[in-house]
């Protein structure tokens, strides 16, 4: 299976930063086959970056997309109108669960709406703090993977990139700590063994699943190696070109 390594940029950079950054990472990046870079700007920028972009190297992916295609629904942007400008889109980061309130239900009808218009989803589960530490972080882990990929038919799951990011490991989150990688990998198996469960073998090995949670140059290696993980999302160091770019190669260098 491929890796991906996926930038989450958040609420920074302007349009003309972030077309900067894109036009210097293009330079940088040779076309690697077998990584799929992705970026996530902020939504008033992808139309231009779509311009701009060459999707040999790298691929958009939107941060948040509204669920239903059109109509009255003011200040949304739908997946419809995001076809064909991006490849990818963020569902249920833990910004959008925690700050915005998105539940499971809320969740679920995103990922079968990026499905519906064929955009793939980043599907972002993981336990809090106080969660882990109450013994609850197989129950949240289930809730929110099978909440989330409730709404879509068994052939897609496998279109679904599953981020396990635990919320506490989170850069913006206040005495943010590094996750192991035995803690990821005793995630990622528990991940993997209910794919298998409810979607049989072949659907949970093809389903990719990625590792967020203040993800560095340093330690993406440590990361790339837990048994299960295909790659990487990365907020804090994405928006230094240098770090994403070795997060990127460390990808490439873990691949061959
Ligand atoms: C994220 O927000 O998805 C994330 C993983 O952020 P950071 O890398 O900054 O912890």
């Amino acid at each position: 299976m491929k890796s991906y390594i996926v930038g989450n940029w958040k609420l920074n950079f302007t349009v003309g930063e972030a077309s900067i950054y894109l036009h210097k990472l293009l330079r940088k990046l040779p076309n690697y086959r077998d990584v799929d870079v992705i970026i996530a700007p902020s939504l008033l920028a992808l139309q231009p970056l779509s311009l701009q972009v060459d999707r040999h190297k790298l691929k958009l992916a939107a941060q948040n997309a509204f669920y239903r295609d059109y109509g009255a629904f003011t200040g949304e942007t739908s997946f419809t109108q995001l076809n064909g400008i991006v490849d990818y889109c963020i569902i249920g980061h833990s910004e959008r669960r925690y700050i915005f309130r998105e539940d499971d239900k809320m969740v679920a009808k995103k990922v079968a709406a990026a499905i519906r218009n064929k955009i793939r989803p980043i599907l972002c589960i993981g336990e809090t703090e106080s969660e882990r530490a109450f013994g609850e972080t197989a129950d949240v882990i289930r809730d929110q993977l099978l909440g989330g990929l409730s709404e879509i038919g068994a052939e897609d799951v496998s279109k679904v990139l599953i981020a396990y990011e635990p919320v506490w490991a989170i850069s913006s989150v206040k005495a943010a700590k590094l996750a192991t990688p035995s803690e990821v990998a005793d995630v990622v198996k528990l991940i993997r063994k209910i794919l298998t469960e409810v979607y049989g073998k072949k659907t949970a090995e093809e389903t990719p699943v990625l590792f967020g949670g203040s993800v560095n140059p340093s330690n993406a290696g440590a990361y790339l190696t837990v048994p299960g993980v295909n790659g990487l999302l990365a907020g804090g160091s994405s928006l230094i070109l240098s770090e994403f770019a070795d997060i990127i190669d460390t990808a490439k260098r873990v691949r061959s």
